[in-house]
C-alpha cells in the first residue's frame, strides 16, 4: 500500500515521504479499513515538526481523522462486515476493561493508542488496521468526507459543549478561538443545543462565517487584548454561563472576566506553551468551575454522526487534496491558509 511516512521530525516538504508498505491483515478483534478521506489536523503538524513528543514514536504514518470502507474483518468481529462505511474515533486501541473503558470514558484509558502517533498505522495511507471497537458505522445521509472529521473537529466540540460544559437551552455560551476547527464546530454545537452563542475571534474576515455557523454575537478583538468589557456589555454585565476556551494562556484573564457567577470554564485548547498566574479566589468567590475536555468517546462519535445526518451541525470542510499532497496540506495549515478542515482524498 502507498503511505506517507514520517521517519524524523522536520519541514513538511522533506519529512513527509510517500513509500510502499506491506498491506495490513486483521488479527482477532481487528478490522482493516480502506481510507477514503483523512482529515489533516494541527496535531499532525506539531507531531511532524517535533513540537509534540509525548506519546509519539517514529517512524509513523500520521492521520487520526479517518473514514472509509471495511475491507477485511478479523476473527471474532461480529459488529462489522466487508463493504461497510465506517469512521474512526481518534484511537486505534483501548483496553476495554479498565475503569475508564467500563464507564464510557475510554479516551482516558492508559492503554489508548492515539492513531497516527505510534507506528505505521495512521490515515495518510491506503489502509489502516484498527480494533473493531475503534470505529462506528457512518449513517447513509453522511458523506465520507464529513464523516472523516466527525471525531476530531465535530466530536471535540460535542465533548466540550455538551458532555463537559453541560450547556443547557437558553444558557449563554462563549467560544474563544471561534474561527478554529474545534471553535467553529463548538459555535454550531451550542446553537444546536439552543444556547445564546458568543463567538470570540481575532479574525475579522471570519465574522460572516461565524454568524452563518450560528453565533448570535461575534466579538472581534486584537490578539492578546482584553475582550471582557465587550462580553459584559453584551450580557447585561453578567457574563456567560459556559466558556469554551480554545485559546488558553493568551486569553486567560479576559476569559475569566467574561464568565458569569456559577459559570463553567471548559479548557480545550492551548495555543502556546506559556504558563499563567492566577488567584484561585478569583474563581471560587464567583463559584466558577474550571473543567477540561479531552477527546470524543465512541458513543459521542455516534451522536455526532447522527447530528451530521440530521443537519443540526455541518462539517466545515476546506480543500480536498490527494494523498501525494500531504506536505502541501501541512504548509497550508502552517500558513493559516486553510479555510475549513483540509482532508486528504485517498481512495475516495
Ligand atoms: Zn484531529
Ligand atoms: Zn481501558
Amino acid at each position: 500500500m502507498r503511505a506517507v511516512v514520517l521517519r524524523t521530525p522536520g519541514p513538511a516538504a522533506t519529512s513527509l515521504v510517500l513509500e510502499n508498505l506491506a498491506d495490513p491483515s486483521p488479527g482477532p478483534g481487528q478490522i482493516v479499513v480502506a481510507v477514503a478521506h483523512c482529515g489533516v489536523c494541527f496535531h499532525d503538524v506539531v507531531v511532524r515538526n517535533g513540537t509534540l513528543k509525548a506519546g509519539v514514536t517514529m517512524p509513523l504514518v500520521l492521520g487520526h481523522e479517518i473514514a472509509g470502507h471495511v475491507v477485511a474483518v478479523g476473527f471474532g468481529v461480529t459488529e462489522f462486515r466487508e463493504g461497510q462505511r465506517v469512521a474512526t474515533t481518534q484511537r486505534s486501541h483501548v483496553c476495554g476493561g479498565c475503569r475508564y473503558c467500563r464507564s464510557a470514558r475510554e479516551p482516558l484509558c492508559a492503554d489508548a493508542v492515539f492513531l497516527g502517533d505510534i507506528g505505521l498505522n495512521g490515515g495518510y495511507s491506503e489502509f489502516v488496521l484498527l480494533d473493531a471497537s475503534a470505529v462506528v458505522v457512518v449513517p447513509e445521509a453522511v458523506d465520507l468526507r464529513s464523516a472523516s472529521v466527525a471525531a476530531c473537529a465535530v466530536g471535540t466540540a460535542y465533548h466540550s459543549v455538551v458532555a463537559v460544559g453541560l450547556a443547557q437551552p437558553g444558557e449563554r455560551v462563549a467560544v474563544t478561538g471561534a474561527s478554529g476547527g474545534v471553535g467553529i464546530h463548538a459555535v454550531q454545537m451550542a446553537r444546536a443545543v439552543g444556547c445564546e452563542v458568543f463567538a470570540v475571534t481575532t479574525s475579522p474576515g471570519q465574522v460572516g462565517a461565524l454568524r452563518a455557523a450560528g453565533a448570535d454575537h461575534v466579538v472581534c478583538h486584537a490578539r492578546g487584548s482584553d475582550f471582557s468589557a465587550d462580553m459584559r456589555a453584551l450580557t447585561g454585565g453578567e457574563g456567560v454561563d459556559v466558556l469554551i476556551d480554545c485559546v488558553g494562556t493568551a486569553s486567560f484573564q479576559p476569559a475569566r472576566k467574561s464568565i458569569a457567577r456559577g459559570g463553567r470554564w471548559v479548557m480545550v485548547g492551548q495555543l502556546s506553551g506559556d504558563f499563567v498566574p492566577f488567584n484561585p479566589a478569583q474563581l471560587f468567590l464567583k463559584g466558577i468551575s474550571m473543567l477540561s475536555a479531552t477527546s470524543v468517546t465512541r458513543e459521542e462519535l455516534r451522536r455526532c454522526l447522527d447530528m451530521l445526518a440530521r443537519g443540526s451541525v455541518r462539517a466545515m470542510l476546506g480543500e480536498s487534496l490527494p494523498l501525494t499532497d500531504a506536505a502541501r496540506a501541512h504548509a497550508l495549515l502552517e500558513a493559516g491558509a486553510a479555510n475549513g478542515r483540509l482532508t486528504l482524498a485517498v481512495a475516495a
